[in-house]
């Protein structure tokens, strides 16, 4: 898998099922991703550590009508959801090769706001905002080399 190559295997995948309830907003349908975040901020032991919330469900903020994922900048924690990264959402047909690489893109993307990087201009980089599905298919699936060095003077 492209995250365990890109973090050397410092990688640890867990069934975390958080109670995400009271995030729902039913006026919208969806759960607004900051509540999720504001609700497990202080989960983890370790300050070094980063965990991301992988969902199935809608995500959306009080300003935006959706989102792929949200972080916290320079944090520890971020959220990612899978809702709107399927193809039959779009096309109606299914391809669970673009499904996987857009979703390991935005873990990369919202893990790289923890480690504090900011949106990159380079379209080859997994750091380039994307807000429709468009964007995410047009950018890259790895750091680009001015993102890779400031994550790793980041764990130094
Ligand atoms: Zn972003
Ligand atoms: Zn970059």
């Amino acid at each position: 898998m492209l995250l365990l190559d890109t973090f050397r295997g410092g990688v640890h995948i867990s069934d975390f099922n958080p109670d995400i309830s009271d995030a729902f907003a039913p006026e919208r349908g969806q759960y607004i991703s900051s509540r999720i975040l504001l609700k497990y901020l202080n989960h983890s032991k370790d300050s070094r550590e980063k965990k991301l919330i992988l969902t199935s469900v809608d995500l959306a903020t009080p300003v935006l009508s959706y989102i792929f994922g949200e972080a916290q900048l320079n944090g520890h924690l971020a959220i990612v959801s899978s809702f709107r990264l399927h193809e039959e959402l779009y096309s109606g047909e299914p391809n669970r090769d673009l499904y996987e690489q857009r979703l390991q893109k935005e873990v990369l993307h919202e893990l790289g706001h923890n480690f504090g990087l900011l949106h990159c201009k380079d379209w080859e980089c997994v750091m380039h905002s994307s807000s429709i599905i468009e964007e995410v298919d047009l950018r890259g699936g790895y750091y680009c080399k001015k993102c890779r060095s400031a994550i790793r003077h980041h764990l130094c």
